[in-house]
């Protein structure tokens, strides 16, 4: 017996169209953290109603569906988030498309190599000063 109980289509479906009670619509968002297979049949479906004309993108990206903190986005971007949060996070931004994380996300990929280019520079002008400047505090 699965841990999960399975989820069909028409469950996900629902769920992107917020017709599930708070319950299930919880445990399908979970599931859907922990699944990249899940996220992959979310994202077909998704694409597939989006060609009908109907905008479960637009409602995703509404309600900002598992948004990540930017603290889980700077983990990944130092490569230590914790396992499946990468592709989760390709998901959440890619197919989903949600721009604010997209957009926290290009911030924070700024901030760093801004920080990397400052270290370099105050190593470099360390370096090249470090023998006129090495004098004892007095
Ligand atoms: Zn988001």
């Amino acid at each position: 017996m699965a841990a999960n109980p399975a989820i069909s289509d028409l469950d996900l479906l629902a769920f992107l169209d917020e017709l599930l009670p708070g319950v299930r619509a919880a445990e399908i968002e979970r599931q859907l953290r922990d699944s990249p297979a899940l996220q992959q049949r979310a994202a077909i479906l998704l694409r597939r109603r989006d060609q009908g004309g109907h905008t479960l993108g637009e409602i995703w990206r509404r309600r900002r569906l598992s948004c990540p903190s930017r603290g889980q986005m700077s983990d990944y971007l130092n490569g230590v988030a914790e396992p499946g949060f990468a592709a989760y996070l390709e998901f959440h931004v890619h197919d989903i498309g949600c721009a604010p994380c997209a957009a926290n996300l290009d911030d924070l990929r700024r901030v760093q190599t801004d920080t990397t280019d400052r270290r370099t520079r105050e190593k470099k002008f360390f370096d090249s000063s470090a023998g006129r400047l090495r004098k004892p505090p007095t």
